[in-house]
């Protein structure tokens, strides 16, 4: 196995029944990376059998809630097992600000200096953090602060979009990519988000070599089956819908 991929979450804001939010655990050996963590992220962590504290590196997109909201209860979680949560989160300069805030407020005493040591890592787009694997942020189209994550590992790459209208910039770090979760959040054109005919006219001649769509909205979910043999059709590209707690291998 050199990079398995779990959606942990393949829902967003409004609540779907059998959808947690944005959340995605890549494996590579010896570490295992979250990438957001929306509402449902630490219970569907443990439904795949992975415990809270195996994680140790975390991505995060933006601020939305529909990805960060679970961010304390992951690491109340891993201090709650272990009295210590070791995570390096990743983040966009600005959120780690904002997040500092929201963990003093939230639960005290235990998220001080003093109890849970956050230790974050800023990461700019086009910078890049290196481990046993690489993680490249990448500009997205979507608030002031947004960001996607580009992981390779071995010479196999990964892209998520997090949310994002189409761009430029993520078709052409699309081509040849082993496996690119990109967000499918409307049926209609919607500003900061991506729609079927938008994605289909700019990607239909790039080649991911797997496309996974995620981030769901109600209606998306209810016609994500002829959605997805659409954008395959159109654009030639393999691609399966995400659903919460499917693998994938590469
Ligand atoms: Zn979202
Ligand atoms: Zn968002």
């Amino acid at each position: 196995m050199d990079i398995k991929v779990t959606l942990l979450g393949t829902g967003a804001g409004v609540p779907i029944p059998g959808r947690a939010q944005s959340g995605i655990l890549v494996e590579v050996p010896k570490h295992k990376i979250l990438l957001d963590c929306g509402m449902g992220t630490p219970l569907r962590i443990a439904e795949s059998g992975t415990a809270v504290d195996e994680i140790d590196t975390i991505c995060l997109t933006h601020e939305h809630l529909d990805h960060i909201q679970d961010i304390p209860a992951l690491i109340k979680a891993s201090w709650l097992k272990n009295k210590e949560a070791k995570y390096k989160i990743i983040v966009p300069k600005e959120l780690k600000k904002r997040l500092i805030n929201i963990f003093r407020c939230l639960d005290a005493p235990h998220f001080d200096d003093k109890n849970i040591m956050l230790n974050f890592e800023v990461l700019n787009p086009e910078e890049e953090f290196q481990d046993s694997f690489s993680i490249k942020a990448f500009d997205t189209l979507h608030t002031d602060m947004s960001q996607g994550y580009e992981i390779t590992h071995d010479g196999k790459r990964i892209i998520y979009t997090g949310d994002t209208e189409v761009s430029e910039k993520i078709k052409n770090l699309s081509e040849n990519v082993d496996i690119l979760i990109h967000e499918l959040s409307s049926l209609k054109k919607t500003k900061g988000h991506t729609d079927t005919e938008s994605f289909i006219s700019t990607f239909a001649d790039t080649s991911p070599k797997l496309l996974i769509l995620t981030h769901f909205y109600p209606d998306v979910a209810e016609k994500i089956k002829e959605v997805t043999k659409k954008i395959e059709k159109e654009t030639g590209i393999q691609t399966i819908s995400g659903k919460d707690l499917r693998t994938i291998q590469i």
